[in-house]
C-alpha cells in the first residue's frame, strides 16, 4: 500500500514573521492527527528556520529546486548536499516554472534529478502538459518525453527513491482544477508507462496531482486510485486549508 504523501510548495512567498506561525500550525495541525505523509518546501533562505521549526516533528521539509552540480564556482546556487546538510528529505525538480521561466530542459531536469539522488534527497519531479498541448491533443507524449528523458538516465529500478508529480500547467494558480478523471488518466497513464519497465516499482512509486488543489476539491482528486497526493502551491500558504487537503489525502 503506498502511504499518501501531501508537499507544500511556498513557492516565492514567506517571510520570517509569518513562516514562523504557518509552520508552528502545520505542525500542531499534523501531529494531531494527519495518517498522510507531510512535507513543506519553503524558500532556500527559510530551510534553516523551517528545520529548526519542524525538527524532531511528523512533518519533513524539502526545497524547491537545487543545481545539479556538486560545489565550486557557481554563483547563486545551491548544492543538493547544501540540502542534505539542511535535513531536507525531498526537493522539487523540474517545475513547470523552472521550465517555463528558466529554460530548464528535460536533460538539466534529468541531471538534478541524479544529482539529488547522490545526496540522499527524494526528487519529486514535475511533470505536464500546457493548455495547447492539452488542446492539441498530445497529454501523453508530452508526460512520457518528460519522463523518459529522466528514466533513460536513471533507470527504472532508482525511481524507486522518487516521487511523480503531475502537474498540468493550465491548473497551476489558476483556480482551474484538472477533474478527478482527468488527473486518473494521466496518473494512470504514467503508472502503466512505468510498470512496462518494471511492475513492482510502479506499483510503490507516488504519483502526486498539483494544480489548483484547494480544501473543496482535495476529497474528490485524492480519492482517485492513482493519485497518492498532492503537490500543493497557493493552499499550501494557509495552514488551514493545508491541513484540511492533509487530512484529505
Ligand atoms: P497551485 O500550485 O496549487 O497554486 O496551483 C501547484 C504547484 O505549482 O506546485
Amino acid at each position: 500500500m503506498r502511504k499518501p504523501l501531501v508537499v507544500g510548495n511556498w513557492k516565492m512567498n514567506g517571510l520570517r514573521a509569518t513562516n514562523r506561525p504557518l509552520l508552528d500550525s502545520v505542525r500542531e495541525g499534523v501531529e494531531a492527527g494527519v495518517a498522510a505523509e507531510v512535507a513543506v518546501c519553503p524558500p532556500f533562505v527559510y530551510l534553516a528556520d523551517a528545520a529548526s521549526a519542524l525538527q524532531g516533528s511528523a512533518v519533513s521539509w524539502g526545497a524547491q529546486n537545487l543545481s545539479q552540480h556538486e560545489a565550486g564556482a557557481y554563483t547563486g546556487e545551491v548544492a543538493p548536499s547544501m540540502l542534505r546538510d539542511l535535513g531536507c528529505r525531498f526537493v522539487i525538480v523540474g517545475h513547470s516554472e523552472r521550465r517555463t521561466l528558466y529554460g530548464e530542459t528535460d536533460s538539466l531536469v534529468a541531471e538534478k534529478v541524479i544529482a539529488a539522488q547522490g545526496a540522499e534527497l527524494t526528487p519529486i519531479l514535475c511533470v505536464g502538459e500546457s493548455l495547447e498541448e492539452r488542446e492539441q491533443d498530445v497529454t501523453e507524449q508530452v508526460v512520457k518525453r518528460q519522463l523518459d528523458a529522466v528514466l533513460e538516465r536513471i533507470g527504472v529500478s532508482a525511481l524507486s527513491k522518487a516521487v511523480i508529480a503531475y502537474e498540468p500547467i493550465w491548473a497551476i494558480g489558476t483556480g482551474r482544477t484538472a477533474t478527478p478523471e482527468q488527473a486518473q488518466e494521466v496518473h494512470g497513464l504514467i503508472r502503466s508507462h512505468v510498470a512496462a519497465q518494471s511492475s513492482s516499482v510502479a506499483e510503490e512509486l507516488l504519483i502526486l496531482y498539483g494544480g489548483s488543489v484547494k480544501g473543496n476539491n482535495a476529497t474528490q482528486l485524492l480519492s482517485m486510485p492513482d493519485i497518492d497526493g498532492g503537490l500543493i502551491g497557493g493552499a499550501s500558504l494557509n495552514a488551514e486549508e493545508f491541513l484540511t487537503i492533509c487530512q484529505a489525502a
